[in-house]
């Protein structure tokens, strides 16, 4: 299996390249930010619960994106591997996950952390704001907020993967190919 952890701040161009390597090494994508959002649309009490948080630009409780990602895993039990896109957040969730996939014998392979410095996100996310319809991305309080809670909340994760030297560093500034050639070198180096 290969397991891999794609990391980054928002708009850091996480979706885009999740989608581009799943369909090249057969591997089931888990974006928790696009199973809360599917959540909201159908109006469960979890994506009650969770727009709140989301048009603040908050985290949602990691008891419930644990939850939601132990669901996902074991609803795809005969997967080649995962892309975790957004998750985990903080160290919390990192260590839930560590536990989930220790029991499956499957452990993260990769974090990849795709770096976009805040000026170029900023720029990035109110672009994207114009179009995406995402109520997130239309005002830049709350996306200053989202860069903000990832500084403080979630950029330590970084330290975790670090430290069982998983962690790996992408330059996420370039074309689409080239960092998706960047992120395949880093795969390919340990598979
Ligand atoms: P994203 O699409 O990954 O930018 O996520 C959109 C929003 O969903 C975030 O701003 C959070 O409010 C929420 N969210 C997504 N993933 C997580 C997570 N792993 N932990 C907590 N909140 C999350």
């Amino acid at each position: 299996m290969l397991n891999i952890v794609l990391f980054g701040p928002p708009e850091a161009g996480k979706g885009t390249q999740a989608t581009k390597l799943l369909e090249k090494y057969q591997l089931i994508h888990l974006s928790t930010g696009d199973i809360l959002r599917a959540e909201l649309t159908a109006k469960t009490p979890l994506g009650l619960e969770a727009k709140g948080f989301m048009d603040k630009g908050e985290l949602v409780s990691d008891s419930v994106v644990i939850g939601m990602i132990e669901n996902k895993i074991d609803a795809n039990a005969g997967a080649k591997g995962f892309i975790f896109d957004g998750f985990p957040r903080t160290n919390t969730q990192a260590q839930a996950l560590d536990s989930m996939l220790r029991k499956k014998g499957t452990p993260i392979n990769l974090m990849l952390s795709l770096e976009v410095d805040d000026e170029e996100l900023i720029k990035r996310l109110l672009l994207r704001g114009k179009d995406s319809g995402r109520a997130d991305d239309q005002n830049q309080s709350i996306i200053e907020n989202r860069i903000k809670v990832y500084n403080k909340d979630t950029a330590p994760v970084i330290d975790f993967y670090e430290d069982q030297h998983k962690y790996r560093s992408i330059n996420g500034i370039g074309s689409i190919d080239e960092i998706f050639d960047r992120l395949c070198k880093a795969i390919d180096s340990v598979k």
